[in-house]
């Protein structure tokens, strides 16, 4: 539904009666009227669908029609989504308490016996039709907030994605990394669960690098990252890019054994990536070298302690040859 705004939009008139000599009446008593537009419809088959083309402000209706009794009418303009709120002016020759209540029963906003006289009905029809203006301009105000708030909702998500990734591989990036292992730490801690950390070095990079070009380099990265990500199967494990060439995974509630199960797994997938590299000291593709470390959090142990011997496990790999999974303690 288009909505109409107050300031675009003049009072409108929509009178439905059968009899023209009615439509002739008013359209007199309303000429005037310099910012008020008319219009007549003398069918009340065609009420509906002509308030829905005219949009009026407001709808004088006839009572008693040859098609189609007026309330049933006033009852189907409240059903309609078009003319829902419209205010309704019911249009009678009857004076009656009992006529004017089913009026109001059926949803009419107001109750006059015509014609009255030209100045209560354009009194009426401008009091009824400011009503409905303000009451859009209400919604719409309210709708335009809703928007707004639902585009910095977005927006917010849309900047908390950025500051959180890595722009090379859409990885988590170190900031991100911090921030969740030491919540998972926090976690493991009040749990008195296992918590392990993977650190995983590309072996022979910067060979890799002298060789095929930074662009190549960059490429390996993604593709490495991608690999790493998709072995971890539990959605608590996280996957980070730690800088360089370097990654670094989380593996909450995994004990040493599940750890190097992971980093084998990873260890391989990269393996079987097949990337060239012709001078490598492993072989003839790109490889990684993973150190790992796990604990189970005490006062006397840290998220940086932790770190440090998954670091100290990755130079075991690198030293005892590349491309295998090593921990300090082994
Ligand atoms: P090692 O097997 O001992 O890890 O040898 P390495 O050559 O990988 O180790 P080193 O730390 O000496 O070199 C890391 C290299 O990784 C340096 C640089 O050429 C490369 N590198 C680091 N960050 C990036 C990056 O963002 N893009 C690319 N293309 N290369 C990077
Ligand atoms: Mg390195
Ligand atoms: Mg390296």
């Amino acid at each position: 539904m288009t909505l109409i705004k107050p300031q675009d939009h003049a009072i409108t008139v929509l009178l439905v009666d059968d009899q023209p000599m009615m439509g002739e009446a008013v359209r007199r008593a309303l000429q005037n009227e310099a910012d008020l537009v008319y219009h007549y419809c003398p069918k009340a088959l065609d009420a509906l669908r002509f308030a829905a083309t005219v949009k009026p402000t407001v709808i004088l209706q006839d009572l008693v029609m040859p098609e189609m009794d007026g309330l049933s009418l006033v009852k189907q303009y409240r059903s309609s989504i078009q003319t829902t709120n419209v205010p309704i002016i019911v249009l009678s020759t009857k004076e009656e308490a009992a006529t004017k209540h089913d009026a109001f029963l059926a949803g009419a906003n107001d109750y006059l016996v015509k014609l009255p006289a030209t100045l209560e009905l354009v009194a009426r029809i401008r009091y009824h039709s400011r009503a409905y203006l303000n009451l859009i301009q209400r919604d719409e105000a309210y709708q335009a907030l809703r928007d707004s708030e639902q585009k910095l909702i977005a927006a917010n998500l849309e900047l908390q994605s950025i500051s959180n990734s890595d722009g090379l591989t859409g990885l988590s990036n170190r900031r991100h990394f911090d921030e969740y292992l030491n919540a998972e730490w926090r976690r493991a801690m009040r749990e008195q669960s296992c918590l392990s950390v993977l650190m995983v070095d590309v072996d022979n990079f910067k060979s890799f690098n002298d060789h095929y070009g930074h662009l190549e380099g960059d490429q390996v990265l993604r593709s490495i990252g991608e690999t790493l990500r998709k072995v971890c199967q539990r959605p608590a494990d996280l996957v980070a890019r730690f800088g360089g060439e370097e990654f670094s995974v989380v593996l909450p509630a995994t004990d040493p054994a599940g750890a190097r199960d992971v980093g084998e797994r990873m260890r391989a997938a990269v393996e079987g990536l097949a990337v060239p590299h012709v001078g490598a000291t492993t072989g003839p593709v790109v490889t990684v070298s993973i150190g790992m470390a796990s604990v189970t959090p005490t006062a006397e142990t840290s998220p940086t302690g932790l770190l440090k011997r998954a670091d100290e496990g990755l130079y075991k790999a690198k030293r005892n040859g590349r491309n295998r999974v090593a921990a300090f303690d082994d």
